[in-house]
């Protein structure tokens, strides 16, 4: 039944503290986790405007701004899926461009994950939320469970 686990992480301190959660789920018989991190099209906005442009198209600069982002989530990806292999768990990691809660609710159904593993908050934890507006959506609208890690 826990076969599965969907992991999505901002990188945050509080994912962060959910990734002891996935790592549990190992004993309870989970086998394989998805490793999600989306990066948010304001992130990539924000490298291109403060880029120089050295004559290259706009586009030209999106794709390499987009390459070097994607290569640097990787390579924090995969200190978080040695840790998971460690355990004995098959990871699959995925750096996507796009909207948080579309990109984990389309991965939850195109892997068909047993379980959502995620944190209460991730990188704004604003005090006064009770929770972030990820997690909101997400145990909104996921077909499958959700485990959400306090702050
Ligand atoms: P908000 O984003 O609403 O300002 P927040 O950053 O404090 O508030 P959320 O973004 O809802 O809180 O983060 C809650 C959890 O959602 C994180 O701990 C993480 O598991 C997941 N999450 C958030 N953003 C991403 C992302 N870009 N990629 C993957 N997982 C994410
Ligand atoms: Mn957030």
């Amino acid at each position: 039944m826990l076969e599965k686990v969907l992991y999505p992480t901002d990188f945050s301190e509080v994912s962060e503290k959910a990734l002891d959660y996935v790592l549990l789920l190992r004993k309870a018989g989970a086998q394989e986790v998805v490793l999600l991190h989306v990066v948010e099209g304001k992130e990539v906005e924000a490298i291109l405007g403060a880029a120089p442009w050295f004559g290259k198209s706009k586009e030209e600069m999106r794709e390499e701004v987009e390459k070097r982002i994607r290569e640097d989530r990787e390579k924090v990806l995969d200190g978080i899926a040695s840790r998971l292999e460690k355990e004995g768990y098959r990871v699959k990691r995925m750096v996507v461009f796009g909207n948080p809660v579309k990109e984990i609710l389309r991965v939850e159904e195109e892997e068909d994950v047993s379980i959502i593993v995620m944190g209460s908050h991730g990188r704004t934890n604003i005090m006064e939320m009770l929770i972030g507006s990820v997690s909101e959506k997400i145990v909104r609208n996921a077909k499958r469970p959700v485990l959400v890690v306090r702050r």
